[in-house]
This record gives C-alpha cells, sequence and structure tokens, in this order.
C-alpha cells in the first residue's frame, strides 16, 4: 500500500472569480474561453504550459484535420466555420497556413506552429480573455451537484477561482475527474497509442511530396526488414508552410509489454516522453537512409511534449457512440460536426482508417459536452463523453475547436441561470453558432 500523509488545512486566496473559467488553452479551450467572453462572459482561461495551442502547439501538428470534407473526388466543404475561419484568417495574415492538402483521402490544413502561439495569444486577447499561463487545475470544490471552484498551482502558490460554471477543455478530464465525474480510459482501460511529433528541416520537398503513403510504407518496411525495429511503418510527409521543413506523424509509444502507456499516470507519461525521444532518433535515421528527399534532412524539432491520443472520456447527459459515427447520424441536438474517418493507432505496424462516405457527416449531440451529475460544468475537445471508436473519428483538431464553441457559447447563455448550463435550450444555442458562422449542415 503507498504510505499517505495528511496535508495541513490551509486557506487559500480566491485570485478570481470570472463567470465562466476555461481550463486549458488547446484547440478546444481557446475556442470556448473566446465564445463565452464573445458572449458577453467574463472569461478567464487557465493553460498549464507557457502558451496556448495544446497539442496544436506543444506537440504539432501535420495540420487541422476534420475542417473540410471530400464532396465528391474534387470539391471539398468545410465542415467546421465560427471561430476556426478566424483562426485560419489570422494565420494566412501571417502567411502560415497553406490551402488544404489532400494525402488519398486524408485531408489537412498545414499551419506554422510558432505562428500559432501569437495568433492565438492575439486571438483571446482581441475576445477580452483573461489568461493565466503556467496555472493549473490541481483540485475541485463542490457543493452537492454545483462546482464552486478551482483550485489551483502557480509560481504563486496554491489558490482558488470560483467561477459561475466551469468548461474543463485540459484533453485529460482533469477537472471533471476531481469533481467526481464518471470517465472511461479508452476501451476498457486500454487508449489509444500516442506518438511523439517532430519536424525535420534540409528536405527536398519537390521530391518527398510526391511520394504517396504506400511508397513510404513500403520504404520504411524495407529498413524493418533490414532490422530497424520502427513501432510504425504508415505516415505521410506533412508539408509545412516553411520552405524545406516537413512534419512527421509516424512515431508509436509503447511500454515494454507492447502496449500503449496509461498517460494519466506520472511515471507512464515520464517514461513515454523518453521513448519517444529514442524513436525520433531512430526515424531520423532511417528516413536519411531509406526515403527520397531526406538525404540531408535533420530533425529540427520534437514536440515539447508527447502526443497524447486518448485518455479520460467523461460520461456526459449523452455518449457519442460508433452507431452515430458510422452511420453519419444527424442528432437534432447537434453543436458540431465531423467527417473524419476512424482513425485508431492501435497494435501493430499500421494505423486502421475507415473513412465515411464521400460528402457524409455526423453531428456531435450537446449532451456530449454536458457532465452527468454536474449542474455547472462543460467539457470540450478530446476528453469529451464518447466512446473509444467514436473518439477516434471526433478528437481531431477541427471537430475540437467547434466543441469549444459551442461549449463558450452555451456558458455564456446559461449565466442568466447562474451557470445551470441544462437550462440552455438547444435551439437558442444552435441558432446563436449559426449567427456566428458555426456549420451545423456541412455541405448545405
Ligand atoms: C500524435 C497526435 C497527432 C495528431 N495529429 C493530428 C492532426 O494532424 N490533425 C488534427 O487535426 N488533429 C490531430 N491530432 C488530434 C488533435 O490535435 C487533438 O485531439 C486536439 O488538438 C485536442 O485538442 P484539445 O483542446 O481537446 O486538447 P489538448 O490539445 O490536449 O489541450 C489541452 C490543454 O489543456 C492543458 N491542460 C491539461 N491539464 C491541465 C490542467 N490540469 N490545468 C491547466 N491546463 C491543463 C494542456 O497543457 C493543453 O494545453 C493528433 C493528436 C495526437 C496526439
Amino acid at each position: 500500500m503507498t504510505r499517505t500523509i495528511v496535508e495541513p488545512e490551509r486557506h487559500v486566496p480566491v485570485l478570481a472569480e470570472p463567470d465562466v473559467l476555461v481550463v486549458g488553452g488547446g484547440a478546444a479551450g481557446i475556442a470556448a474561453a473566446c465564445a463565452a467572453a464573445r458572449g458577453g462572459a467574463r472569461t478567464m482561461l487557465i493553460e498549464a504550459w507557457g502558451c496556448l495551442g495544446g497539442t496544436l502547439t506543444l506537440v504539432t501538428l501535420g495540420g487541422f484535420c476534420g475542417t473540410h470534407m471530400i464532396v465528391d473526388d474534387e470539391r471539398l466543404a468545410r465542415v467546421v466555420g465560427g471561430l476556426y475561419l478566424e483562426l485560419e484568417d489570422r494565420l494566412a495574415a501571417r502567411d502560415a497556413v497553406l490551402p488544404p492538402q489532400r494525402h488519398g483521402r486524408i485531408l489537412g490544413v498545414p499551419y506554422e506552429s510558432a505562428s500559432l502561439k501569437l495568433v492565438a495569444d492575439e486571438m483571446v486577447a482581441a475576445y477580452g480573455v483573461r489568461v493565466m499561463l503556467h496555472t493549473s487545475a490541481v483540485a475541485t470544490v463542490t457543493d452537492g451537484a454545483r462546482l464552486t471552484a478551482v483550485i489551483v498551482e502557480n509560481k504563486g502558490g496554491r489558490a482558488a477561482i470560483a467561477p459561475r460554471i466551469v468548461i474543463d477543455a485540459s484533453g485529460d478530464a482533469d477537472v471533471a475527474a476531481s469533481a467526481g465525474a464518471d470517465f472511461a480510459l479508452g476501451d476498457a482501460g486500454t487508449t489509444q497509442y500516442a506518438s511523439t511529433m517532430f519536424r525535420m528541416c534540409g528536405v527536398d520537398t519537390a521530391v518527398a511530396r510526391a511520394l504517396t503513403r504506400p511508397q513510404i510504407r513500403e520504404l520504411l518496411e524495407r529498413a524493418v526488414a533490414d532490422g530497424y525495429a520502427l513501432p510504425r511503418t504508415t505516415t505521410g510527409v506533412h508539408m509545412n508552410p516553411l520552405e524545406g521543413v516537413v512534419h512527421l506523424n509516424v512515431t508509436k509509444l509503447a511500454n515494454p509489454k507492447g502496449e500503449p502507456f496509461l498517460l494519466v499516470d506520472p511515471e507512464q507519461l515520464s517514461e513515454a516522453e523518453r521513448v519517444g525521444r529514442q524513436q525520433v532518433k531512430l526515424y531520423e535515421e532511417v528516413f536519411r537512409r531509406y526515403v527520397p528527399g531526406f538525404a540531408r534532412a535533420r530533425v529540427m524539432d520534437i514536440g515539447s511534449r508527447v502526443g497524447v491520443r486518448e485518455t479520460r472520456l467523461v460520461r456526459g447527459d449523452s455518449v457519442l457512440t460508433e452507431g452515430h459515427v458510422r452511420n453519419c447520424t444527424k442528432s437534432g441536438d447537434r453543436i458540431a460536426c465531423s467527417s473524419w474517418p476512424l482513425e485508431l493507432h492501435g497494435q501493430g505496424r499500421d494505423t486502421t482508417w475507415e473513412f465515411l462516405p464521400e460528402g457524409e457527416w455526423y453531428g456531435v449531440p450537446w449532451g456530449c459536452l454536458v457532465v452527468a451529475g454536474l449542474d455547472n460544468l462543460l467539457v470540450a475537445g478530446r476528453n469529451l463523453s464518447a466512446e473509444h471508436t467514436a473518439h477516434a473519428s471526433v478528437r481531431v483538431a477541427g471537430p475540437c475547436i467547434a466543441m469549444g464553441e459551442a461549449a463558450g457559447t452555451a456558458a455564456a447563455m446559461s449565466l442568466s441561470a447562474g451557470g445551470a448550463v441544462r437550462s440552455v435550450a438547444v435551439a437558442a444555442l444552435q441558432q446563436n453558432l449559426r449567427s456566428e458562422g458555426a456549420i451545423l449542415d456541412p455541405g448545405g
């Protein structure tokens, strides 16, 4: 049994009493905070790291996914609008975003992650969000079904924030779990494998760009046959707005038993970081040796933290199910949409992709953001209420931004009822979202 000690009781200062507190400044948290402030709420955003963006900037991505769908072989339609469009416009003004790039049926919008850090700062400031970086939510105080305070820690020590409503956009549902909400950990404890992301510079991008995913797979499998212990051989080469730079999403992190790390366990999280960097070194050697265009390439940066696909999935009033995704269910109470495939990073060197029919999409029901058993807590982003398999489709950046926008908009609307999130009429929420340019009928 773990030895324990009793922490002495202490009084902590109340740092702030905003209307809305957003915990976590990733894709969902940025959108949630901007939307809440836009709706007239005094909004505070706390973030554990020193910049906003979460996975987008700390891990870095090949591009925004889930923002568009392929309608017929050539035509694209947007699936996510609203605040995502503003983000894209702000990046475009810095020459830091490319048009959607296709890898077969996979589609992404490449962006430059350093610029995104600046753009995120500018965007939340434009909406008047109070931001506190290097500040982690570590505990909660509840009164029955009401979350009355979030305890935070930062360089100033320990303090409380007492908002009227909280949006948990921590990705790991830290707030909801602490407040006693029910959650699942992936599929009965098995989550998707994580990856450490990296970028390479000095790439002959004219050559690299022409490589298809099957061609890269063949080259990497050749390296495996030659004795390189690559855990994954399926990947694409993601172009970057910076010249000669590509982004690679190719590592696959496993414990010595070959299982995915459980990344809300601090020991495992720490070990995953180390394993990820070792894999980056291995892939650098293999790409230089086997992949055309990479002979003179070098790793230019490694994500500041391991890329976590899946940890806690909160239980909400509704659950996004595998059936919703496979049947392209357009729930009448949808507050965000997605057409992204079921993208599963499971066992083996492969990644499985199951695409929706062209031009098809599904809706994320409002209840997937409403935490069961709590009155004034919403979730947004990758810690939404979803089944493991459905999560494999909805977790990408586009839908996370759309969910954040919906949560922030709803939070502001709930203030007239003291932050009781179930007071929000979904039809009014949808109307507000549409009036801000959110897309609830893609391709329509
Ligand atoms: C390896 C990998 C590759 C991916 N590739 C793509 C891709 O190419 N395109 C794409 O669209 N999507 C991709 N995704 C998925 C997508 O990027 C993420 O699921 C999405 O960005 C998640 O956004 P989020 O805001 O929900 O969570 P996160 O990005 O995880 O943000 C959560 C934020 O909360 C902060 N936080 C956490 N706990 C606390 C706390 N207790 N207190 C305060 N702050 C806290 C974190 O520091 C972080 O900034 C990828 C994911 C991974 C892991």
